[in-house]
């Protein structure tokens, strides 16, 4: 039986994990067809099984990190994944091997990239896709949540899409900072990138689903303009912007977006966790369940970024 509660090194991670680490050559196994992503300690990279045909996304994570040995870290992502076996919007775990260097999570391939390219690129996604993709984040959250688990890390690099053409569903990935709620007590190494972080993060207060929230908001947030809503010109600005929820709803790019879609962020983005709503409650918010009428509501004018000035206010809108 596993035991969900138990620590390792103290910092709340999980230990025990039920998937087998093969240690079986993996390119014996597997074509490695080439580079899906990278962060701090992870390569993630497109594999094929030779015997099947069948694509795989391999996430190779690294032993030793900072000359430390890091295995109970991956450990503990794999067992994360593990308590997320049964929610459809976390991606899934299929082996795990070990190398000399890595170990390796071959992890169900999410083939239309992150959301993260919806939210930077100069054609926005319909409003109608935008909210079915909200609907589903939350979904997943919820999910999460109900298993005790918080993710700590959501931001539009971790929500990948399943096909790109047609636009298909979320597959929430990298629990490396996820936390078993109940276990959080140690949280003041973890930090995630502090454009997308709660304001209790930054100030080392407990850490709740609602953290988890606030992040919906931000994705919520970048989707709909293209803008990231705390980003400063450095991480210091940043950080001044999230603790003061220094945010501008004024911006060019909410006014081809419905009224209910700035209500349904708002409602997020406050600095008292206790104020958010949860998931649950947030799929209840109408602009979700909006009915979208006409042939298309891709707005006809791609979207002008806003800028912000340097006191990491918005710029003032052109006089007309
Ligand atoms: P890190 O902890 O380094 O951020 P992630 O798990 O977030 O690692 O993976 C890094 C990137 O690799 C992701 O942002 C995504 O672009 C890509 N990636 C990760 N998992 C998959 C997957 N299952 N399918 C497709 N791409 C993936
Ligand atoms: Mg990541």
């Amino acid at each position: 039986r596993k035991r969900l509660d138990s620590r390792s090194g103290g910092a709340g991670l999980l230990g025990d994990i039920q998937t087998p680490i093969l240690g079986d050559p993996l390119d014996a196994l597997y074509h490695l067809t080439g580079e899906l992503g990278r962060g701090k300690f992870a390569v993630v990279k497109r594999c094929v099984e030779k015997a099947t045909g069948k694509v795989f996304a391999a996430k190779f994570l690294k032993k030793r990190r900072r000359g430390r040995d890091c295995r109970v870290e991956v450990i503990h992502e794999i067992a994360v994944l593990e308590l997320a076996r049964n929610n459809p919007r976390v991606v899934n775990l299929h082996s795990v091997y070990e190398t000399d260097h890595d170990i390796v999570l071959l992890l169900e391939y999410a083939a239309g990239g992150e959301i993260f390219d919806h939210c930077a690129s100069e054609e926005p996604l319909p409003e109608v896709q935008i909210t079915r993709l909200i609907r589903q984040t939350l979904e997943g959250v919820h999910l999460l949540h109900q298993s005790g688990v918080v993710h700590l890390d959501l931001k539009p690099q971790n929500i990948l899409l399943t096909s790109l053409t047609p636009l298909g569903d979320i597959k929430i990935v990298d629990f490396g900072l996820a936390r078993r709620l109940g276990t959080t007590g140690e949280l003041r190494e973890i930090l995630g990138t502090p454009e997308y972080v709660a304001p209790e993060i930054l100030n080392y207060e407990p850490i709740t689903t609602a953290t988890d929230l606030w992040s919906v908001g931000v994705i919520a947030y970048m989707l709909v303009t293209g803008e990231s809503p705390f980003a400063g010109d450095d991480k210091q600005e940043t950080f001044l912007n999230v603790s003061q929820v220094n945010v501008d709803y004024s911006c060019e790019a909410f006014s081809r977006v419905s009224e209910l879609a700035v209500d349904f962020i708002r409602k997020l983005l406050l600095k008292t966790p206790e104020d958010r709503p949860s998931a649950a409650d947030c799929m209840t918010h109408p602009w979700l369940w909006q009915q979208f009428t006409g042939p298309e509501v891709t707005p006809s004018t791609p979207r002008t970024p806003c800028e912000r000035s340097s006191g990491g206010k918005w710029a003032a809108p052109p006089e007309d």
